[in-house]
């Protein structure tokens, strides 16, 4: 797995030749303290590497042109401490597709009312000089993020902070590798979608491996192997059953998986129930202890919200809430108190678990396969959102709807899988109509620690559609929104 430390930000300050050489050295180490400053903050997940102040278009076009082929280069940040006109921005801009934020501050915090004179004048221009840039960026039709604040100030930094992670989302995109343990569950449409499409636009390779690959892989796993997985279960887990051969089993699907995984480079995979050709059990638990080290899943074959699980997981990475594959399983309509019961028939991930997950075995009438293991637990309260990614026919739609999380309201005994509860803004009754009315799946990824706007930065970044229900929509906005939007996708 990678991680976003293994990613650098580029921070590029514009100017021009006018002002002559003692204000370009002045705006070099200005340029160079708001670096140092944003980075010393602890703000920011990723490194800002200062570059040198550009002057001229050839210096525009090198700056971008480096950019786009360094590897480690996950996104330009934009300053113009003085005036930088914008027409040489052009060339450089045009063929730019990494993530690109335009940060509009300024070196000083107030005006020296006593100092101010024609020199401050021409030295401090972000004012005018980022409103210029700003124009060119408009003119091009570049997907951005603009930050406006001072450089000191906690707000920008995380904002600056968060578009890093939702830029970091968009390598990780790029780079993703996603396998198919069979088809999409027969006759569903929502997890269904064009592949072909979604490696356009996300960079996602989609690739299928028949159940079989597994299963000799499986039947390989030594019992050494699986001691080992036992003990990492032990650590991680508390051991609520007798049925220790089921739990075994799990280690061993566990481990085929990942061997697979490690192969061919895959970081998120899909299973279907309908399709265990050779499989004893339902992988629950093996899937369960993979997402709580990062990799993506969906169930029934839907590679679109395995993808989002891990870009999402991703994003959030060193973040604390926790990010999981979700289902909308069923409605608690109590009056007033109007909550919706998430989980999945087992594979519901441990990051968002406020205790520690019990292992137990419980017979599943799904599948036709033995008792499979999982993982039970308490979930955690909370601000989150859900996020669904669907397949709109020539355009891919992310929906996002912000939620207040929580541990199911009461104990429910005769279910024994891992839930969450929560009551989606701004109230169940405008959320689901939006969420339904947007062609939003039953599948989604809840998380405690991606928000919307980050979600909304990665969508731009990514050129699709974006709908966010949250405490403000109403049914009627939303109709509208996504009447407007067929229009302009049609347009486009
Ligand atoms: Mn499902």
């Amino acid at each position: 797995m990678s991680t976003i430390k293994d990613y650098e930000f580029w921070f590029v300050t514009g100017s021009q030749h006018l002002y002559g050489p003692e204000t370009l050295e002045q705006v070099a180490a200005d340029s160079q303290a708001i670096v140092s400053g944003l980075n010393a903050s602890g703000a920011l997940p990723a490194k800002l590497v200062w570059k040198p102040t550009v002057k001229t278009p050839a210096e525009v076009k090198a700056i971008f042109r480096e950019a786009s082929y360094d590897d480690k280069c996950a996104g330009v940040i934009t300053w113009m401490h003085t005036f930088s006109p914008s027409k040489m921005w052009i060339n450089g801009l045009k063929d730019f597709k990494k993530p690109y934020c335009h940060f509009h501050t300024q070196y000083n915090r107030e005006i020296p009312w006593n100092e101010i004179d024609m020199d401050f004048m021409n030295l401090n221009q972000a004012a005018h000089g980022d409103r210029e840039h700003g124009f060119i960026g408009s003119r091009l039709r570049k997907a951005r993020k603009i930050i406006v604040g001072y450089w000191e100030d906690e707000e920008p930094r995380r904002k600056l902070g968060d578009w890093m992670r939702a830029a970091y989302g968009y390598n990780v995109s790029q780079d993703l590798k996603l396998c198919r343990f069979g088809d999409n569950m027969r006759q569903v449409a929502v997890t269904e979608g064009d592949k072909v499409e979604a490696e356009i636009k996300f960079g996602w390779d989609i690739e299928y491996r028949p159940v079989g690959d597994l299963v000799r892989i499986l039947n390989d796993v030594t019992e050494e192997e699986i001691d080992e997985k036992m003990a990492e279960y032990q650590s991680r887990y508390d051991m609520d059953t007798d049925n220790e051969a089921a739990v075994r089993y799990q280690a061993k699907e566990e481990i085929a998986i990942r061997k697979l995984c490690e192969e061919f480079g895959y970081k998120a995979f899909v299973t279907n129930f309908e399709d265990l050709h050779g499989l004893d059990q339902l992988p629950g638990l093996a899937v369960q202890n993979m997402m709580r080290d990062g990799y993506g899943f969906g169930a029934e074959g839907d590679w679109k919200v395995a993808a989002m699980d891990v870009i999402m997981k991703s994003m959030a990475e060193g973040m604390t809430g926790g990010t999981a594959f979700m289902e909308d399983y069923t409605y608690h309509f109590e009056k007033g108190n109007e909550h919706i019961l998430g989980a999945h028939m087992l594979e519901v991930c441990p990051l968002v678990a406020a205790n520690k997950p019990k292992i137990q075995v419980h017979p599943l009438g799904i599948g036709d396969r033995n008792d499979p293991a999982r993982l039970v637990f308490d979930s955690k309260d909370g601000d989150a959102v859900v996020a669904s990614l669907v397949d709109m026919g020539g355009r891919m739609r992310l929906i996002v709807n912000d939620i207040k999380a929580c541990n199911p309201l009461r104990p429910m005994p005769n279910l024994p899988v891992a839930g969450v509860m929560w009551k989606p803004l701004p109230s169940l009754e405008t959320s689901a109509q939006c969420w339904i009315m947007a062609g939003g799946a039953h599948h989604s990824v809840l998380s405690y620690d991606v928000t919307a706007e980050m979600l909304h930065d990665w969508a731009a970044m990514m050129d699709i559609e974006f709908v966010h229900i949250g405490a403000d929509t109403t049914a009627e906005s939303m109709e509208k929104e996504l009447l407007y939007n067929d229009i302009v996708y049609k347009l486009k």
